[in-house]
């Protein structure tokens, strides 16, 4: 310690700087310094805004006297004696004793002996796990933080922050730190948003929010504290993907569509059923960006079964009232040759005929629709990814949509929004994430949410059912085919090679159609990826018509297939499957006037239990899609669509939802009177977004 005060210089008094190096701040020396490096601390504002990422407050833990079998608990001890126990499987455990003034008890973390290095006699822990009985009471660790030798224990009514550490830094000492210098460093954090921004967001002033979020009075006031610093990275975010969304709009003129209401109408009145009120609302939106004379670039989410093939045909029918030619691309084409035929029939008495375009086209077909592309006049062309071949040349296209588009690789969207005069684009997508999500994942399309089925649809029975059932299960399955109905069943793997303890597809279908098998007397057919194209879409259309009784699959059946005689869908390893991929493949069930059912077989851990137990009771696709975000995060669902847009530091899009939405209108509300941020009183906020986003200026620049 005396040869890092040698080290240190200490500035004058009252020259603290947030931008100074943190060795400047008594008790930071270069040791330190290093280890805090590693945590992004190189300033002394850095350590300011190196928030706790949770608390522990004494309401919250129990005396180790009072603990029984069966509770969950948070304890605060000192370690009196320690060590590792191999058991007889194998497994290390390590363990100690923690006494309190109460008593003492046996803390175990199976597996993980390695702490012997890193916690101490005499440490003082902070443990929360569960109560075991073993030789007397154990507690079993879940998580543990080590405050260090000899740590007071929590004071009385005190909250304590614990903050991310490194090894080699304990919480204790980020914890004296920041009581030793907060208050020196507070009064420098000065507030940049307006009073007004403030209190439409309902977060308290920046200084506020600090001194909150560091020494909480409660919890409740810590929370307080961090919706400020939430509210501002999501405020930057916001803004930042509208400044993009108004540049790349003003690059994108596109058609300015007129509404006049001859195809659209005549679709209308030809509709055997009303439009809900979801769909009459994000109509309006799209034909509000197609009335306008910059391009559309909008993403149409909802639900499976939610409607949005309607929607994208009166889009479609707009356009072709402007005498354009309108494209849809589906992802298979199976669900390209399902478009036609419903589409078709929409449009017969309209007088039009929409024209297919596949891979699978003979040559003359093609030639002949090659020839009707290249007419001028209005059309509907419905196809696969041929569309957007080459040799696919449109006289003029002013509307491309793409149904499911999350099937379809980022070139291949963006082809077909490259074809001919740069049409307008609708994105349909069967992934239904909150609007203020899905603006902070796609930040550069507008997005309309269709919430509301259609009425009278009936809901899919959803069943756990644990694999001694699995002989009931099948001979429901049996009854049903019996009664002319057809099943699913879908495997996580398609052979047993790639993972040896796991039911799969190829496996399954020999057993279950096999001499003896559950279905020995039925059609059944076998899909997967690996099965040829044109193979898979034979087996798909005999499906679809009544040739086959049971499908054993991969989740390749996952996409928009509709086959209403469909009652059951059984998905075998349910766990290995993720809530929203769940969804859509319970989608593929209750398109009729039949009860359909969802049954998930087999024997879940009690955390995967669970998580299927959440996705049995709801059908709501957002509350699912939601579930699977908190679950699995937003990097895994958003993957390499999420393009250049920095990570949070303290929000969570998801837990601050609601916050994410006022930051939303909050941003657009500071845009549309400023839209350059170019105001003195916009100075700071500006400069806030270019040193968070290095890339964030110069969106403003360009304008
Ligand atoms: P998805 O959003 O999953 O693509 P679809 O567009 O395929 O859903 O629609 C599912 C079914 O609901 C179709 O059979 C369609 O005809 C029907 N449908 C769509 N809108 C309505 C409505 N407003 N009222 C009744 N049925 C509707
Ligand atoms: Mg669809």
């Amino acid at each position: 310690m005396s040869a890092d005060a040698a080290r240190r210089r200490l500035p004058a008094r009252g020259s603290v700087r947030l931008d100074m190096p943190v060795t400047y701040l008594k008790g930071v020396g270069e040791r330190r310094a290093a280890l805090l490096r590693r945590l992004g601390i190189v300033t002394a504002g850095d350590l300011l805004t190196h928030v706790p990422h949770r608390y522990e407050d004494a309401t919250t833990v129990s005396p180790i006297a009072a603990l029984a079998v069966g509770m969950d608990a948070t304890i605060v001890g000192t370690v009196i004696s320690k060590g590792v126990l191999p058991t007889r499987r194998g497994l290390r455990i390590f363990q100690v004793v923690l006494r309190d003034d109460s008593g003492m008890i046996e803390v175990s973390w199976p597996g993980q002996p390695f702490l012997d290095r890193v916690i101490g006699k005499q440490d003082v822990l902070l443990v929360a796990g569960t109560i075991r009985f073993f030789h007397g009471r154990q507690l079993q660790a879940r998580e543990y933080v080590n405050l260090g030798a000899g740590a007071a224990g929590l004071e009385q009514g005190r909250v304590l922050a614990v903050y991310p550490t490194t090894e080699g830094l304990s919480v204790k000492v980020l914890r004296s730190l920041l009581d030793q210098h907060l208050d020196a460093l507070l009064p420098l954090a000065a507030e940049f948003l307006s009073p007004s921004v403030l209190s439409a967001a309902g977060v308290p002033p920046l200084p506020d929010a600090l001194r909150m979020v560091h020494h909480p009075t409660s919890l409740a006031e810590a929370a307080h504290g961090r919706s400020r610093l939430a509210f501002e990275e999501l405020l930057s975010l916001q803004i930042l993907h509208r400044r993009a969304n108004a540049i790349a709009r003003v690059k994108r003129t596109g058609v300015r569509y007129e509404n006049r209401k001859q195809l659209t109408a005549a679709l209308k009145a030809a509709l055997p059923y009303e439009l809900t009120r979801a769909q009459v609302r994000v109509l309006r939106e799209i034909v509000a960006d197609m009335r306008s004379a910059t391009k559309m670039h909008r993403l149409l989410q909802g639900d499976v079964g939610s409607g949005k093939t309607i929607v994208a045909l009166f889009a479609a029918l707009l356009a072709m009232d402007n005498g354009y030619q309108a494209a849809m691309m589906a992802p298979t084409e199976l669900l390209a040759e399902q478009h036609m035929r419903t589409t078709s029939a929409l449009l017969e008495g309209l007088g039009i005929r929409p024209l297919l375009v596949t891979g699978s086209l003979a040559a003359s077909e093609r030639r002949a629709a090659a020839q009707r592309m290249a007419e001028d006049g209005p059309l509907l062309v419905i196809g696969t990814h041929a569309l957007v071949q080459e040799d696919a040349r449109f006289a003029r296209l002013g509307l491309a949509i793409v149904d499911e588009q999350h099937r379809f690789g980022v070139e291949q969207r963006q082809a077909l929004g490259s074809k001919g005069q740069h049409p307008d684009v609708l994105l349909l997508s069967a992934t239904p994430i909150p609007r203020s999500l899905a603006l902070t994942a796609y930040g550069d399309l507008d997005v309309s949410v269709l919430d509301e089925r259609p009425p009278g649809r009936r809901g899919v029975m959803t069943a756990l059912r644990p694999e001694s059932a699995r002989a009931r299960v099948l001979s429901f399955i049996g009854t049903q085919v019996a009664e002319g109905r057809q099943a699913y069943v879908v495997y996580p793997v398609i052979g047993e090679s790639e993972r040896a303890d796991l039911k799969s597809a190829t496996a399954m279908y020999a057993s279950l159609s096999g001499p003896g098998g559950a279905f020995a007397d039925r059609r059944v057919a076998l899909l997967h990826g690996r099965v040829p194209a044109d193979e898979r879409d034979a087996v798909m259309r005999a499906f679809r018509d009544g040739a086959i009784d049971v499908l054993v699959a991969t989740t390749v059946i996952e996409v928009g297939i509709d086959v209403p005689n469909a009652t059951v869908m059984l998905i075998e390893h349910p766990e290995r499957f993720g809530l929203s991929q769940l969804h859509q493949l319970r989608g593929r069930v209750g398109r009729g006037s039949e009860e359909s059912y969802c049954i998930l077989l087999g024997d879940a851990g009690p955390e995967a239990s669970d998580r299927l137990r959440l996705f049995a009771g709801t059908e709501d696709g957002f509350e699912i899609a939601r579930a699977d975000l908190r679950l699995r995060g937003m990097g895994d669902l958003f993957g390499a669509q999420q393009s250049g847009t920095a990570s949070f530091r303290v929000a969570d899009p998801l837990r601050d939802e609601e916050l994410n939405e006022r930051a939303r209108l909050i941003a657009e509300q500071i845009l549309a009177d400023d839209p350059e941020l170019g105001s003195p009183q916009n100075a700071a906020l500006r400069r806030s977004i270019g040193a968070r986003y290095a890339r964030g200026l110069e969106l403003f620049r360009v304008g």
